[in-house]
């Protein structure tokens, strides 16, 4: 494949798609299906209206649009309890539990999970290949190492990136999560790891009310804006990207700090996280960085809306890869 677009590249062959010339793999999972009752609070569908929306850009071809494999019980106990597996897997976890993670408890519950843990290791492969990659799902970072809380039964960040790590590609690792909520399962999965650096930018008072900490925090008041987001994430990157040296970034593109979401308490407009992804895009490619994309939450009361911030990180990654494949980087 490299191969391929390197000599349409340097041969200039102008009328190949874009989609041919400059490759950006997307892992889907939303075709597992995950049966909810009619009257629950996850906008499920929008899944699959994403990737209709990419499909039908035209801009990731056919090829690149991937079903990943299903992360496995090694890949998984890498950053995960083997017991809170073996009970995840057999239905065996508590009402309680149940009741904290949000999702009835299904096979199809436990197939899902596992794929959408498996798309994040395979766009992080990918991006170390290519440079961006995307899962169009994932981010489901309140999984903790031994229980799931808020829609999150594995955490694919803390998975993918032992994955990697355990597959050779590179050692240093930087988790950049700019979902709404903290990313505490994420930060306490990972907590002591001097491999993994983990940055959060988050409201100060929603969901997780009892915050773990990350390598790095940085807290916003409700209703915050555009500039002054932007601001504090700037800052958020310059720091975080010093200190984790890494060699991979995992970005959760979270939609949720959409003023219009139902769960956000921020004010950002679509443009202001359109701004967010060219920030988080110019500082990891300023760093050498390769970048795998998840989609974390988004809980917008017009669904379309959801579909528009992620696509928009989708189309964001692919102007991005042509950019790079021109400039020969
Ligand atoms: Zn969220």
């Amino acid at each position: 494949m490299k191969d391929k677009y390197f000599s349409s590249f340097v041969f200039g062959h102008s009328s190949t798609p874009l989609s041919e010339s400059y490759p950006l793999k997307i892992f889907y999972t939303d075709h597992f299906v995950l049966p909810l009752p009619p009257e629950h609070r996850f906008p499920m569908q929008k899944y699959a209206l994403l990737r209709q929306r990419v499909a039908e850009s035209g801009l990731i071809a056919p090829e690149d649009m991937r079903v990943p494999h299903a992360a496995t019980d090694t890949e998984i106990e890498r950053a995960h309890d083997p017991d809170y597996l073996r009970r995840v897997q057999a239905g065996e976890l508590t009402p309680q539990e149940i009741r904290r993670i949000g999702f009835p408890w299904s096979p199809e519950m436990v197939e899902r999970s596992r794929r959408s843990a498996g798309a994040t290791i395979e766009a992080c492969r990918a991006a170390l290949q290519d440079g961006f990659a995307a899962n169009l799902a994932g981010g489901t970072h309140h999984a903790f190492r031994d229980c799931g809380q808020g829609f999150c039964v594995f955490n694919d960040s803390a998975v993918a990136a032992r994955a990697i790590q355990a597959e050779g590609w590179v050692r240093q690792i930087v988790i950049i999560d700019c979902d709404v909520h903290q990313g505490n399962g994420t930060a306490a999965i990972l907590a002591g790891d001097p491999t993994i650096f983990t940055f959060s930018i988050h409201g100060a008072k929603n969901f997780p009310f009892h915050k773990e900490r990350s390598d790095l925090d940085i807290e916003l008041d409700d209703g915050t804006d555009d500039a002054t987001y932007l601001t504090a994430l700037e800052h958020g990157l310059s720091q975080a990207l010093a200190q984790a040296q890494a060699k991979l970034a995992i970005y959760l593109a979270g939609a949720d700090p959409f003023g219009g979401d139902r769960l956000g308490r921020l004010a950002l407009s679509k443009n202001g996280l359109a701004e967010r992804d060219r920030l988080v895009f110019d500082y990891c490619q300023a760093a050498g960085l390769p970048v795998a994309i998840t989609m974390a939450g988004g809980y917008a009361p017009h669904i379309e809306d959801i579909v528009d911030i992620h696509f928009q990180t989708i189309r964001a990654a692919t102007e991005r890869q042509k950019q790079r494949v021109e400039d020969g980087r």
